[in-house]
């Protein structure tokens, strides 16, 4: 008797890409064999986005791909989508479970019932009223040499553009005895780099005992466990303690790298948007950090277009966006989303207007990876390899997060010197240095 197939179709970000790898992992504990969506497969899950309407409906598109692709299949949809908007999921004819954004760790179990009862299903929880972690055994893999560690899920801030907190609930935190066994797991099927992920991450702890954060979780897993380089996914400027500068400050295995959303340069907008820090602190808590970590990589993510954004304001995003000097930058236009505040917002920008200024900011993002990187053109640094290169060759990353691209002799997983020598567009072309006694 053959094994049930199952295939996997992911919609938005990251952590949606590590949810989907977890379930993957599921299914395999389970006698599954995961199959390409494209082929023909007994069940199909497609975890879904929202976070703008172009979610909702290439969420739809695929739901319906499925279907066509073999009638007779369970179809499961879950994630985001199905967690805020499962009436209208319920209304394509063919999909037989409804799963939200938590239970999903029972889901091998909830298709196993259905099976039994051959009943649609919707499993979707008051969201808001979810308060545990759910702990879903694997988490990404990515190249056997970085892998996220989900130690987060759900966020209070409700940005007045964002679906995520009605989709994903409040703040919820994994345990450090659940973050400790899960990162040593990964260790030990050989992983280099550790990624925390979470909705949001600095976040961390809010829900679990006093003393426990982020920094704390980190110090943590840096004195408890082996790994070599530990990176955070994501940081509010808010949220960046003088604990966690200090630790990435004297911890060469914590990455020099933060990515701290910015999201606009003008303090009027960033008010609209219920961002909890004005362009004031937001400088405070950059020169901090580069005053103590000199050589760290910022990265951040600017969104255009916000209904109200006049062109002076977005004058003063892009100046403040320039002094910021991040090493890359992440550009978003609004993009208008049912259930938010801002999507009643008078004043829309128009969508021209949003691509001239996106394509200003990219620019911009440019502009300042050129500038990082250039400081290090013929200097030797440290290059996690994950990835052979089409063209021949290597690509990893520094642990300030710089990309590298190089030739030598060497193999994936290895931490290898490499002297910087010129700059492409969004990458820095090296050699591998043989020897290993060199200063950055
Ligand atoms: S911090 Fe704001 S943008 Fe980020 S998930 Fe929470 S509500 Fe959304």
């Amino acid at each position: 008797m053959t094994n049930p197939k199952v295939a996997f179709y992911t919609l938005g970000c990251k952590v949606n890409q590590n949810e989907t790898e977890a379930l993957g992992a599921l299914f395999k504990e389970h006698t599954y064999d995961v199959v390409d969506f494209v082929d023909k497969a007994d069940i199909y899950i497609i975890n879904t986005c929202t976070v703008t309407h172009l979610g909702d409906r290439k969420s739809r598109q695929v739901i319906r791909r499925a279907i066509n692709t073999n009638p007779d299949a369970i179809i499961v949809v879950t994630g985001c989508y199905a967690q805020t908007s499962p009436g209208e999921v319920q209304k394509i004819p063919g999909v037989d479970l409804i799963i939200g954004t938590s239970d999903r760790a029972k889901i091998v179990e909830l298709i196993e019932e259905y099976k039994r009862g051959k009943e649609p299903v919707t499993y979707v929880n008051d969201i808001l009223k979810v308060k545990d972690f759910e702990e879903l055994p694997v988490d990404r893999l990515i190249n056997r040499t970085r892998a996220y560690l989900k130690v987060q899920e759900g966020c209070e801030q409700f940005c007045t553009y964002c679906i995520i907190p009605y989709a994903r609930g409040p703040s919820r935190s994994r345990s450090i005895e659940s973050t400790l066994k899960e990162a040593g797991k990964l260790i030990a099927a050989g992983f280099k780099e550790l990624i925390l992920t979470g909705i949001h991450l600095g976040a961390y702890g809010k829900d679990l005992a006093e003393n426990i954060d982020l920094a704390y979780l980190c110090k943590t897993l840096l004195e408890k466990t082996s790994i070599q380089r530990l990176r955070l996914s994501s940081i509010e400027p808010t949220e960046i303690t003088d604990e966690l500068i200090e630790l990435m400050k004297g911890n060469p295995r914590f990455c020099r790298h933060l990515h701290i959303p910015l999201q606009n340069g003008n303090d009027e907008i960033l008010k609209y948007m219920h961002r909890p820090y004005t362009t004031r602190d937001y400088r405070f808590i950059i020169e901090k950090v580069r005053k103590k970590i000199p050589d760290i990589g910022i990265t951040s993510d600017i969104m255009v277009g916000f209904p109200g954004e006049t062109q002076e304001h977005f004058s003063d995003s892009l100046d403040f966006v320039k002094e910021m000097e991040f090493s890359g930058l992440h550009v978003f236009k609004y993009s208008p989303r049912k259930g938010t505040p801002a999507s009643k917002f008078s004043n829309q920008v128009s969508s021209p207007e949003k691509e001239k200024r996106s394509k200003a900011m990219l620019e911009l993002g440019k502009q300042g990876f050129t500038n990082f990187a250039q400081r290090y053109l013929d200097k030797i640094v440290d290059v996690l390899v994950e990835t052979s290169w089409p063209q021949g060759g290597w690509e990893g990353h520094t642990d300030n997060y710089l990309k590298v691209v190089f030739k030598g002799e060497t193999e994936k997983g290895e931490i290898v010197p490499v002297r910087l020598q010129s700059l492409e567009e969004n990458y820095v072309i090296g050699e591998l240095i043989k020897r290993r006694n060199y200063n950055y």
